[in-house]
């Protein structure tokens, strides 16, 4: 068997507790290991062996996982945060399918989520904002034109964009073209949960000069919108006039 896991955001103890499992029981395990934490691989038993796909292509990857499943070995494939963003697990999959052998998906911690957490921040308050936009600017890999980031950011809905960085003017350019405010709110967090976390509070306008200032260039996400001001209304849910299923309402 195979388990796709995700390794969460980076802090050795936010793994899920199915995962650090299935570490402790692998045979084999091939991580990703220009962005997954090597102390993870301690969970590890003795005699396991470890693969990193940094060097690897998609055909090396499943030339070493295939056979050692096909032994009826555990085989773990380990990928940051959650393996359904940004993970290229779709194409492992396909070809797992073809060759007839099962796997499993073991959820993990995405970087958005721990980024959060390090701002101390809600992406969704009321009156501001509801929704979420999870995206990244065009590298090697394009992006849908009608997901240009300018389109994105005229919802002004929270945004967490992934694997952008390195283009960090042209990323606050678009947010711009999109509508956003020179003064509009943004964040940089670089490393959400590792031991050498940081935290910038910027504005659009301040983006790029934050990021060379501190010389951020990878392993960051630019978070954008209003969810990082103070003000918004207070929850329906918490508020003391309104009943629902498990409340009912307040004198
Ligand atoms: N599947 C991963 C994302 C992989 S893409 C997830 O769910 O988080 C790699 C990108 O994720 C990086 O370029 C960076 O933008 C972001 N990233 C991954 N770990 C991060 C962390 N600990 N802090 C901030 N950004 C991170």
């Amino acid at each position: 068997m195979i388990y796709f896991i995700g390794a969460g955001p980076g802090a050795v103890d936010l793994i899920t507790v199915r995962g650090k499992e299935m570490l402790e029981k692998a045979d084999l395990i091939v991580y990703a290991g220009s962005l997954v934490n090597p102390e993870l691989l301690h969970y590890a038993k003795p005699g396991c062996v470890f693969l990193d796909s940094a060097g690897l292509t998609l055909e090396q990857v499943l030339a070493a996982m295939a056979p050692a499943a096909q032994e009826g070995k555990v085989v773990v494939r380990l990928h940051t945060g959650d393996p359904s963003l940004y993970g290229a697990i779709k194409e492992q999959m396909d070809r797992l399918d073809a060759l007839a052998l099962p796997y499993q998906i073991v959820p993990g911690v995405s970087s958005f989520c721990a980024a959060a957490a390090a701002l101390r921040a809600e992406y969704t308050l009321p009156d501001v904002s509801q929704s979420l936009i999870i995206t990244r600017l065009e590298g090697r890999t394009p992006v849908p034109p009608r997901e240009d980031i300018s389109l994105l950011a005229a919802h002004q809905a929270s945004m967490a964009v992934f694997l952008s960085l390195g283009r960090i003017g042209e990323l606050a350019e678009r947010l711009l073209q999109g509508g956003y405010a020179k003064d509009a709110p943004a964040a940089i967090v670089y490393k959400a949960s590792w031991p050498d976390e940081r935290v910038f509070v910027c504005t659009v306008g301040t983006l790029a000069e934050t990021a060379e200032a501190h010389k951020i260039q990878k392993t960051a996400l630019v978070l954008v919108g209003d969810f990082l001001k103070p003000q918004y209304s207070r929850s329906k849910l918490y508020d003391p006039q309104f009943a629902h299923g498990f409340r009912e309402a307040s004198p």
